[in-house]
């Protein structure tokens, strides 16, 4: 039955997926900055969502085409080997969706799924503050109840991509005399509410990744707290636990040219092998660390005992995938020599300046989501039981 599936998804995959596409997929030999043709980009987004596949595991009555873990599994693998980008991408299809699945009431899912799945309204993270990153529970931004809405004031920051979401998912203080932990809730509002201020935060390389955001009495309706009011900790957590095992996803980060073609290309070889010792040695290392680690990730995902759900697992994936990713991109940089670190400019390929800004980005992956140190206290505490 499996097999069958996996050939239907081979063939669909062949009919639908343009070569352009392909050459912009995981682990694709392409040019990292060439765009598809607008109308491959479109068909292949409309054909996956008639399918379900924007939202392979989620019910069919939210967009989704309820496969199970190892269907999904099956469609996740084939992609990759096909270089078929995923469709749709974001926080809604990898946290708040699947977040609303376990704790949304029906109307909160009937709302926000379907949009979610036909790629309508793009959300974004309202977690950290100028006071709450790895301490997230310190948060101060406030929400008073007002019978049948929150007013919201306060501010977030780092918050990837708001000037271009619809929708916040956002932790706001409901009571502030109880223990810090106590007091959160989780609720969702528009990013046009006239409360809302949005302001780029821009980068040292010109861009514009996150953002700083103020709340000036800000409504969030009642019907939008996800849970109970106060009990939002837990659903935030949760949340967390999905942003990472979508972090630290087979296949996510780090893909691209393999080390030893890197090597070649350069000529860092002398009689087939890597000439430096130290390097040929960290590069077989890395290389059998990213085949232990994908091999512990589908094992995990088959020994799954909470019904497909993440668990503190995903820290340790998270941590490890993240910093695994770091010391490729900086063995990349080491095999490529002057050639590894060009911003722009004739001299250097777009597949170079590719690398170099993979390897700057890359060592932002070990802080989104919790810095690598709080994954490692979370496993020392809730995977290995170490007293606090
Ligand atoms: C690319 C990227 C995207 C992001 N997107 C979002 C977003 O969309 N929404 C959002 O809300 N936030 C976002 N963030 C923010 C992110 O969640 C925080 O940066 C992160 O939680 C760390 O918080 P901080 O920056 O305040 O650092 P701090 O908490 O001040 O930490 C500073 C340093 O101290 C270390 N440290 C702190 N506490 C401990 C401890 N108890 N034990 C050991 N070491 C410790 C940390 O590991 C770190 O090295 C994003 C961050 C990045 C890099």
């Amino acid at each position: 039955m499996l097999e069958e599936f996996r050939e239907e998804v081979r063939v669909w995959l062949a009919d639908n997926c343009s070569e352009s596409l392909k050459r912009q997929g995981p682990g694709s030999e392409g040019d990292a900055r060439e765009r598809p043709a607008r109308d491959d980009v479109t068909r292949w987004f409309d054909a996956c969502y008639e399918r379900g596949w924007t939202v392979p595991g989620w019910p069919r009555e939210y967009g989704g085409a309820a496969l199970n873990g190892e269907e999904s599994q099956i469609l996740r693998e084939e992609m990759n080997a096909a270089h078929a980008p995923a469709p749709l991408v974001g926080m809604g299809v990898t946290m708040i969706g699947p977040t609303l699945l376990e704790y949304g009431t029906d109307a909160q899912k009937a709302e926000h799924l379907p949009r979610i799945a036909s790629g309508e309204v793009r959300w974004c993270q309202g977690y950290s503050e100028p006071g709450a990153g790895s301490d997230l529970a310190s948060l101060q931004t406030r929400a008073e109840d007002h019978g049948d809405y929150y007013l919201i004031n306060g501010s977030k920051i780092w918050t990837s991509g708001a000037d271009q979401a619809d929708w916040m998912f956002c932790l706001v203080r409901t009571d502030p005399k109880a223990p810090k932990h106590e007091g959160i809730s989780f609720v969702l509002f528009s990013m046009d509410d006239p409360g809302v201020t949005v302001k780029p935060i821009v980068l040292i390389a010109g861009s514009s990744a996150f953002c700083q955001c103020f709340f000036d009495d800000v409504k969030a309706l009642k019907s939008n707290l996800v849970g109970q009011e106060n009990r939002g900790w837990t659903i935030a957590k949760r949340l967390l636990q999905h942003e990472r095992s979508s972090i630290s996803s087979p296949g996510g980060f780090g893909g691209g040219e393999s080390l030893v073609e890197l090597a070649l290309r350069y000529s860092q070889t002398a009689g087939g092998t890597i000439a430096d010792s130290d390097l040929r040695r960290e590069v077989a290392a890395i290389n059998m660390d990213a085949k232990a680690l994908g091999l512990t990730q589908r094992r995990a995902t088959e020994e799954n005992h909470s019904g497909g759900t993440p668990t503190f697992v995903t820290s340790l994936f998270k941590y490890y995938s993240t910093e695994l990713a770091t010391r490729r991109s900086e063995a990349s940089i080491r095999l490529m020599g002057t050639q590894g670190v060009g911003w722009d400019g004739a001299e250097f390929s777009a597949r170079e300046q590719a690398t170099t800004r993979f390897w700057l980005f890359g060592k932002a992956l070990t802080i989104a989501g919790g810095s690598s140190e709080v994954q490692l206290n979370i496993i020392a505490k809730r995977v290995l039981g170490l007293p606090d």
